[in-house]
């Protein structure tokens, strides 16, 4: 991976676009993508008001209809990057979804390549932000990084040597779902005490809700209902010196530090990457992360590990990244017609 090398773009009257689609359990967003990054148009249909798989994509293959139509100059559609949740890369399936209105599998390729018969492509969500990060974002020069997704859950993707640590079956990087407090909080996954359900934008408001119970600090948030509190409230709460919120960030950043702290010493990345929801919080949970995660370094790390918040923002960096898949399939195309 890494650099893409120019296609013959220049002599051609057309644009070669590539299709990106991001499914998302809220939103799916889907993009209309230019060689070297450049997003021509964009659209995003929300994903829960479509009651099974069929409803679902019958209203995505109209937005997209609606979007192509929205292309004034001569174009090329060379082919679609999906980048999707609980995805199988190899097989070309949706398994299992636990946020989609899908059945257990979703052969996801097939149907896109039977609808437009375009070459697919299929690739975790995380690990299509990651690739974003890398080819277009905070991570342009960096080989060796961690990106993490703080959103509803904790997802993951790993960068090593520019490669994407994929693992057997394409399944490597569930950080969220290793144990951070033995029998601690129950996790959707059905195990407890899993880094996800004590970092990310759900769990920042189960700390919130535990630290209301177990002291009497005043808070504006004790006002709030669990069902109707935001990370964004929590975030504004910190800002005015809310001690909760505060003590909320301090807390969430001293459970990741610890785990970031492991990480470094499995894969020693130069740069961690946080995206998602709760990373716009930005220094409020930058700080205490990156003091517990030194605490916990070996000494020869020390000092050695940056860690920033996206600079294209989850949603445009998957989908980024999942467009490249189009361009790294066409010039393998190329490279073959040539030998
Ligand atoms: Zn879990």
């Amino acid at each position: 991976m890494g650099i893409i090398k120019l296609l013959n773009t220049f002599r051609r009257e057309h644009v070669d676009l590539a299709l990106s689609i991001d499914i998302g359990g809220t939103n799916t967003k889907m993009a209309l993508i230019a060689y070297g990054g450049n997003i021509i148009a964009s659209d995003t249909v929300p994903t829960q008001q479509f009651h099974n798989e069929s409803a679902f994509f019958q209203g995505l293959f109209l937005a997209i209809g609606n979007l192509l139509k929205q292309i004034k100059q001569d174009y090329q559609l060379l082919g679609i990057g999906i980048g999707a949740p609980s995805c199988n890369e190899n097989e070309g399936i949706i398994e299992n979804p636990a946020n989609l209105p899908f059945s257990d599998r979703v052969e996801i390729v097939q149907i896109f390549e039977r609808q437009y018969g375009l070459p697919t492509y299929l690739i975790k969500d995380s690990n299509a932000a990651t690739l974003g990060e890398y080819l277009f974002g905070a991570a342009v020069g960096v080989p060796n990084f961690v990106l993490l997704t703080l959103g509803t859950g904790l997802g993951c993707g790993v960068m090593v040597n520019g490669q994407l640590a994929k693992g057997a079956n394409g399944l490597a990087g569930e950080l969220g779902h290793t144990t951070i407090v033995p029998n601690g909080r129950s996790c959707g996954c059905g195990k407890r005490g899993c880094l996800e359900t004590y970092v990310s934008a759900t769990a920042l408001k189960r700390t919130v809700f535990e630290l209301m119970a177990t002291t009497l600090h005043k808070s504006v948030l004790r006002k709030t209902s669990y069902e109707r509190l935001t990370s964004k409230d929590i975030f504004d709460a910190a800002q005015q010196d809310d001690r909760i919120a505060i003590m909320a960030f301090e807390e969430t950043g001293k459970v990741l530090g610890r785990k970031l702290a492991d990480i470094v010493a499995y894969l020693e990345p130069e740069l961690i990457i946080l995206t998602g929801g709760l990373s716009k919080s930005g220094i409020l949970l930058i700080k205490p992360t990156l003091r517990s995660m030194e605490e916990n370094l070996l000494n020869m790390y020390k000092g050695r590990v940056r860690i920033r918040t996206s600079a294209l923002g989850v949603n445009n960096a998957a989908l980024l990244g999942a467009a490249s898949l189009v361009w790294q399939g066409e010039e393998y195309q190329l490279k073959a017609e040539s030998n």
